[in-house]
């Protein structure tokens, strides 16, 4: 695209190859964009909440994936739209923001889009409507503010940190075992918190699965672990106190090479070599036990006599654990990777309070947990479960109760789920509305019913009336000032978010919020698409 100017001085565009570009401008640029975003998020719409349901999507190798998690679900779409992706930005900015409420941005984002449209048609000018909303945006940010609940709780008291993990579960097709993985996602938090300085490094949770067993067995395990087992299987299967030698050199005497040549033409000089090779490795053995490690962990392999000699000299060891799984090790139990065997000392030793092997089943499937190790307060969170897909949703939704801990030990504000603190909001926005004499009234209450579409969606979910409930539930926060009413998806007989422990993150809410506004705002703004006209 060039800009040139005619003899008159006026400026005009010079498209270069013209006939294959294809160009909309004006309301139509905005009403192609937004039925883009639209679309997108209508595919969203439907996994919102408890009783929403799961997308099944298959990548181009086959591999399937079933989820409910928003970020995901945009992921794996391989969404082509310029303004689609958008959306998958959207919802990936919150997932690394906060870590949950991915569905519920993306669908807050379609219904502002959806409400835009109706604006736009009655020929409000974009830039009015996108003033309206961050009017709007504020008054609904300034009001969770002034409604969120301050949420108690500490290091021995987790109960009220898992009660919230749970709601977030709950919409999950972990749901089945929802208290127990959220126990294991508040303990795994609380181990590697400061809550001092309220801050956590989720960095030092690992999420590992294997495929077996049932989801109940899924725990979590102070260390690390690792998937092998002792070279022998006479070697002990539990050492406690454990002195680790990490050792990334050959374990074994070094073998002759090709350019190396050896004349053994009797058998007495067999015999003396053979010896030799043995006392080699006897030294080495000797070598560890003298700096004192109770445990060899070694990058490299060695072959079945040097294991059997192992077992008998009772030194226990792993054979073939790869680099990334050494580095972890060595960090986790303050030891340093040895990669020369000369160079072994006492000081170089990893510690570990109890190093155990685990067996599996009936498939001889062994893992190594390596325990209560001395420097770290890394955990790990071990997921079990029929499949590889149940495993990866676990994982995921694993993730979200993590991060929904973590917001909460940085900042303990809540507001109430369950629609309820969008339904207060689009009161609040509503009656905020008369106070703005200008066009951008209609923009701020195009925003509170942009804000009733979360409640309906999940009323809608829940196989309930949307307008119904929704009217109902209003008239009842307005009726008895009280911003805790919200949808009963689970049909247990009250609405009282507060009775259900139905918690979200103040943090979070207002997040969505942000975002949303924001990238609405970013799609009115566009005036002009210029593509590629196949596209
Ligand atoms: P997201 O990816 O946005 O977190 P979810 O599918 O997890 O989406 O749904 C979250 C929504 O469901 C929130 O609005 C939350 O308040 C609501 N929700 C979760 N559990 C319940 C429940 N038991 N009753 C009513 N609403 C719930």
């Amino acid at each position: 695209m060039a800009l040139a100017f005619d003899e008159y001085g006026r400026p005009f565009i010079i498209l270069r190859e013209q006939e294959s570009k294809s160009r909309l401008r004006g309301l139509d640029a905005q009403k192609a964009n937004i039925a883009a975003g639209v679309a997108v998020s209508r595919i969203l719409r439907t996994s919102l909440g408890p009783k929403g349901m799961d997308k099944m999507l298959q990548s181009p190798d086959g591999d399937i994936t079933i989820t409910n998690d928003g970020a995901t679900i945009l992921e794996q779409m391989d969404v082509d739209n310029q303004i689609g992706k958008l959306m998958v930005e959207l919802s990936r900015s919150q997932d690394y923001e906060i870590g949950d409420g991915t569905t519920g941005v993306v669908v807050m984002a379609g219904s502002l889009l959806e409400q835009a449209e109706k604006l736009l048609e009655r020929g409000i000018h974009p830039i009015r409507v996108a003033e309206g909303f961050e009017i709007s945006s504020r008054i609904a940010v300034d009001h969770l503010e002034k409604i969120a609940d301050k949420f108690d709780f500490s290091a021995t008291d987790i109960e009220p940190l898992v009660q919230t993990c749970m709601t977030t579960l709950s919409s999950k097709i972990v749901n089945r075992c929802k208290r127990s993985l959220a126990e294991i996602a508040v303990k795994s938090v609380m181990a590697v918190a400061d809550l001092e300085r309220k801050d956590v490094n989720l960095d030092l949770i690992k999420v590992e699965g294997k495929v077996g067993g049932k989801l109940e067995d899924t725990e979590l395990i102070y260390g690390i672990i690792v998937d092998k087992d002792m070279s022998h299987p006479q070697m002990p299967k539990q050492i406690e106190d454990a002195k680790i030698a990490i050792l990334t050199c050959p374990f074994e005497p070094p073998k002759p090479k090709t350019k190396h040549k050896v004349d053994i033409d009797t058998v007495e000089k067999f015999q003396t070599l053979r010896k030799q090779e043995q006392k080699y490795f006897d030294d080495m053995v000797q070598k560890c036990k003298d700096v004192g490690a109770t445990l060899v962990i070694c990058q490299w392999g060695f072959d079945d006599e040097a294991n059997h000699l192992l077992m008998h000299r009772n030194l226990p060891a792993v054979r073939w654990v790869g680099g990334v799984e050494l580095e972890l090790i060595a960090i986790a139990t303050g030891g340093r990777i040895v990669p020369r065997f000369q160079e072994l000392t006492t000081d170089k030793l990893g510690k570990a309070g109890l190093v155990r092997e685990k067996a599996f089943g009936t498939t001889k499937d062994r893992m190594l947990y390596i325990e209560h190790c001395a420097n770290s307060k890394a955990v790990t969170v071990f997921i079990r479960g029929g499949n590889k897909m149940m495993i990866e949703e676990t994982k995921r939704s694993i993730h979200d109760a993590l991060c929904v801990a973590r917001n909460l030990i940085r900042n303990n504000s809540i507001v109430y789920g369950g629609g309820a603190a969008e339904i207060s909001c689009s009161i609040a926005v509503e009656a905020a509305a008369d106070k703005y004499p200008g066009v951008e009234q209609y923009a701020i209450r195009a925003f509170a019913d942009a804000l009733d579409s979360v409640p309906m969606a999940l009323a809608e979910n829940s196989g309930l009336q949307p307008i119904e409930t929704l009217s109902a539930v209003k008239a009842q926060q307005i009726k008895e000032n009280n911003h805790c009413f919200g949808i009963d998806c689970n049909d247990t007989g009250t609405n009282d978010m507060r009775e259900q422990n139905v918690f979200e993150t103040l943090i979070g809410k207002q997040q969505q919020i942000l975002l949303a506004t924001q990238v609405v705002k970013m799609i009115l703004k566009i005036d002009d698409v210029i593509s590629p006209s196949d596209y």
